[in-house]
């Protein structure tokens, strides 16, 4: 088993103030997690809505559950009573979804919309232009049972650092012309989630406040 305990406090030793870490925990299992939790770490991400659920019945109830994969509308039932932060809106579609199964469980979904902005065409999300779209459209407005709290992001799978700063420096501006258009005064657009274990040091200077590291706490 790796190191768990030391990965995380060798992450969080270099993480400025106000940037969470949020521990990916997609196919490990309730152990991993567990060691995690022992260690202090209560923010966690999942890719499967199912294992989500599974997960968040066997684990202490005060983990924060952060849902960062592609979600199908059919699935946000298994997660919508209880989700902290779904990282992956990337159709209006999905957000009014989302917001239908909130108000049937008497709750305020904060979500993130996705953008898409690496190279590859196999990522979710919208491009930068329909998000513009999609918020100057102002459905969205009505939804009350969601909150849109900021977006996320990939970078491309590549080893050229200054592409993949470029990237998270493009939504990063994206993100303060959005929260400047719409949000205005309103506080509550303060999230940026970039970064994963490779490239999450780029992200953290583009301005990311949530960064999401699967393998370097539970693979190595
Ligand atoms: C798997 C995954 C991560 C974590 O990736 P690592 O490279 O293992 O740190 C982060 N974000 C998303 C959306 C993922 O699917």
């Amino acid at each position: 088993m790796p190191d768990i305990r030391s990965n995380i406090e060798r992450i969080r030793a270099t993480l400025p103030s106000g940037v969470t870490l949020i521990a990916v925990s997609k196919y490990h299992p309730v152990e991993a997690i567990a060691k995690a939790y022992s260690v202090g770490e209560r923010h966690f991400g999942e890719s499967k809505a199912q294992d989500l659920r599974l997960k968040h019945q066997a684990l202490p109830q005060d983990i924060k559950w952060h849902f960062i994969g592609h979600l199908q509308s059919n699935k946000i039932k298994y997660i919508a009573s209880f989700v902290h932060l779904i990282h992956s809106v990337d159709t209006l579609r999905l957000l009014q979804e989302i917001n239908r199964h909130a108000a049937n469980a008497d709750r305020i979904i904060p979500c993130l919309l996705q953008i898409h902005i690496a190279q590859e065409d196999t990522k979710f999300g919208f491009t930068t232009d329909e998000c513009r779209a999609m918020l100057d459209e102002g459905t969205w407005r009505t939804l009350k049972n969601i909150q849109i709290r900021g977006l996320m992001c990939m970078a491309s799978n590549t080893d050229n650092t200054t592409q993949i700063r470029e990237e998270f420096e493009a939504v990063k501006a994206l993100f303060d012309e959005i929260k400047q258009k719409h949000f205005g005064n309103d506080d509550s657009f303060d999230t940026f989630s970039a970064g994963m274990s490779d490239d999450y040091t780029i992200a953290i200077e583009a301005g990311s406040t949530h960064i999401r590291i699967g393998s370097d706490i539970f693979a190595q």
